[in-house]
Parts: C-alpha cells; structure tokens; sequence
C-alpha cells in the first residue's frame, strides 16, 4: 500500500526535513492543542453546510444552529460568547450578500487521492499518492473552479497577491486535473474578521473622567454627560450586522492557473519525494532552524530540538497522533516501515 502525501506534509518537509520526521514519521502532535483555528473551523463548517442545504427559508437557521452547537459555553465565557456572536454575524451577513450565488455548486468539501507521477517519465510514484481536501468546486458559466474559503484580518492587496502564491490549491488543481475535473482557476471566497468588539459601559471612574474633561470645555464649568451603559447583545448583533452590510466586508477573487505553474508544482511534488526518500534511506534529518520561528511564532517541536531530543521531553509534551488530520478518510496510518 502507498503512503498519503498531503500538502501540509510536502510543505513540513520543505521547511524542515527534521519537523517532518517528528510530525509525520514519528506521528509527534503536542498534547496541548492550539485553538487558533477553532473560528477559521467553524466559519468552514458554517460555509459547508451554506453551500450544501438547499437554498430555502431553512438554510440559514441551520447554519446558524450549527454555530450555536459549536459554542456550548457561551453563557459563562466570554471569549466564546465574542467568538459565537463574530461567527453568528458573519454567516448572516453572508447569506443576505450572495442569496444569489454567481455559481453553481458540484461538490463541498471534496476529498481526492491521485497518482504522483515523475514529469520526465510518466512513471507513477511506487511509494507516495497524493491525497487532499478543496472547500468546493463549482461552475461560473461554463468554466469549473475551485472554491477555497479564506477567513482574513483585512483585506489588503499584499493579502491579494499572496493569494497568487498559495501553493496548496495549485496542487490539488493539478492533481483534480489528473482526476478528470477541468479546474481553469480558483474563487477565493474572503470573508473579513470584524474587529468590532462589544462595549462594555463606562466605570465610576472613567465616567467621571470623561465627565470632568467635559465640563472643562464648557464655559458654564458643567456638563451633561450621561454614563455610557454596557451594549446589550442586540445592540452589538445589530452593529455587527452595519459591519457585515459593507461591499469590503466580503470579496471573492477569482485567480487562474497556467500551464508552466501546474508543471512547476508536478515538479516540485517529485523532487520532493525524492528528497525525502533520501533522507530516509540514510537517516539524516535535516534541522532548518531558520524555520524555528516562522509565522511570528516558535515551532511545535523547538523544545524538543533544544533538548537534543531527549525522550522525557517528548513523551511530557507531545502524544503520539496519526497525521492528515484534515483528511476523514485517506489511508492515513503509515508506518515508518512502510515507506
Ligand atoms: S524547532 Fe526548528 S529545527 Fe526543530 S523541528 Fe521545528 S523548525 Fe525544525
């Protein structure tokens, strides 16, 4: 049986060598889960079921129970209660911008798994597949797109042109190519993250504050300051709503993939199992420190490398996972012996 390669893996190899072998040989996740992409999640979610419902009167209010189911604790913390009422806006927002769809859907949330093939020869790969999962796929007229969702901060054109440099789903065009779907380009689906938050009212002090800095600009030596109460949850929903109303809130971007990228990435994806099956054959893991704090943040597995991988260090931070989470049904359980 031939072992799954993911984007996610390709990438983790390329970064570092020694990372790979920790994440997808050794199967090291950490035991402490970073929720960071819990929101991402489940504006996915949300966006799946969106997409898959039928469009009727119900459609909405299921996505929305959906989002509800996802936030039990909403009553008592109040970073979930933020988090809910953020995910709850957007997906109405998004329903009351594209209730009428400028495509048509022919698969959500589509797994696939196709051959790794060497570009000079035509060879298949006797080691690897290459298997993935893409938001969607759809039709505009008469052309086939995959739709990848994006969840983002602003909406910046650096945001834009790094869109052109996203690797992964130039990947699974090439490897749904090889499938049989003629994918010409991809829809960018962006939805913007408010950064509104709810008030929470004025305390004793800093009314008082405020309230005296008026009074001083009056020429009476008085003012009429009213204590600014806490925004009740309809009042913020409500604000959340104006937010999501605006044209920038929401953008789709549709980018197409030539010839010479798909070759580039076919390219890639081969020189890259090779590498690692050199690397495997003579147990050299390299450590790219360079990458030890890339995206603004340490690596999972610097503990682990300052220690010089010791094994109390790894068995009291990491537990042993098998990779391609993303994937549900991918043979993912691969042994080290079988590669
Ligand atoms: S800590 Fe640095 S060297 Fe170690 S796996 Fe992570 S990126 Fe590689």
């Amino acid at each position: 049986m031939k072992s799954v390669l993911t984007f996610s893996a390709i990438n983790c190899f390329r970064n570092c060598p020694r990372k790979f072998k920790h994440r997808y040989v050794d199967f090291l996740r950490p035991l402490e889960k970073v929720d960071t992409l819990a929101f991402g999640k489940v504006v996915h979610g949300a966006l799946e079921l969106w997409h898959t419902l039928p469009a009727d009167n119900h459609r909405l209010l299921a996505v929305l129970d959906f989002i509800d189911s996802k936030y039990p604790n909403r009553g008592t913390d109040a970073r979930e209660k933020a988090t809910w009422q953020l995910a709850r806006a957007i997906m109405i927002g998004y329903a009351e911008r594209y209730a009428q769809e400028e495509f048509e859907v022919l698969h959500v949330e589509k797994e696939f798994e196709a051959e790794i093939r060497n570009p000079d020869t035509g060879r298949t790969s006797q080691t690897f597949t290459m298997a993935g999962k893409v938001d969607g796929i759809v039709r505009a007229g008469d052309e086939v797109y995959l739709l990848e969702h994006k969840t983002a901060s602003s909406l910046t054109s650096d945001y834009l042109d790094r869109l052109w440099t996203d690797t992964q789903i130039a990947l699974y065009s090439f490897y749904l190519r090889q499938l049989g779907f003629r994918v010409i380009g991809i829809i960018y689906n962006v939805l913007l993250k408010s950064r509104l938050q709810q008030r929470g009212g004025e305390t004793d002090e800093e009314f008082e504050a405020r309230r005296t800095a008026l009074a001083a600009k009056n020429k009476s030596g008085k003012s009429t300051a009213q204590r600014q109460e806490p925004e009740s949850d309809e009042e913020f929903a409500a604000r959340l709503h104006d937010w999501y109303a605006r044209p920038e809130a929401f953008h789709r971007e549709r980018i197409y993939l030539s010839q010479d990228r798909l070759a580039m990435v076919q390219e890639e994806v081969w020189e890259i199992t090779q590498q690692y099956l050199d690397a495997r054959s003579r147990g050299k893991w390299l450590l790219n420190t360079s990458n030890c704090f890339s995206y603004q943040r340490p690596c999972e597995y610097l503990p682990y490398c300052q220690s010089g991988f010791n094994p109390v260090v790894r068995d009291n931070i990491f537990e042993v996972r098998p990779p391609h989470e993303e994937l549900a049904t991918a043979a993912t359980e691969t042994p080290e012996s079988e590669f």
